[in-house]
């Protein structure tokens, strides 16, 4: 890939939103996601770390929102991350992109 994703230089989605996910999802229940990163949600859901404060910011969120950063679980990040996505080359767009967006004062990403 020539340039770099958009969601490299962005971020706002990762601290805007809380993201649940069903408990057979932590490693410990077989699948990917380090439990050390995820808290009690109800019985059957754990959300990762830091989504549900009042300033939300994903624990596993690494770098600068609106300029530079990264998943530092990308490849064992919850099934809601990897649903949530902005790929404006492939005309892939998620609503609630621009409001985490506009949360942190990020310009709206437009549809070509
Ligand atoms: S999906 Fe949207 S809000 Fe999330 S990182 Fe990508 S551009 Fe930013
Ligand atoms: S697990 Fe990764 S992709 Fe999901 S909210 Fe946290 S930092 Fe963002």
């Amino acid at each position: 890939m020539a340039a770099v994703n958009v969601c490299q230089q962005c971020g706002a989605c990762c601290a805007a939103f809380r993201v649940s996910f069903h408990v057979s999802e932590l490693e410990s229940e077989g699948g990917m996601v380090p439990d050390r990163l995820a808290d009690e949600e109800t019985h059957s859901t754990r959300r990762m770390r830091g989504t549900d404060y009042a300033r939300p910011r994903c624990i596993a969120l690494v770098g600068k929102i609106g300029e530079s950063v990264s998943c530092g679980i990308y490849r064992e990040r919850p099934s809601p991350c990897r649903e949530f996505g902005a790929r404006t080359d492939l005309g892939v767009f998620e609503p609630a992109c621009n409001k985490a967006r506009s949360i942190h004062g990020l310009a709206p990403l437009l549809i070509s």
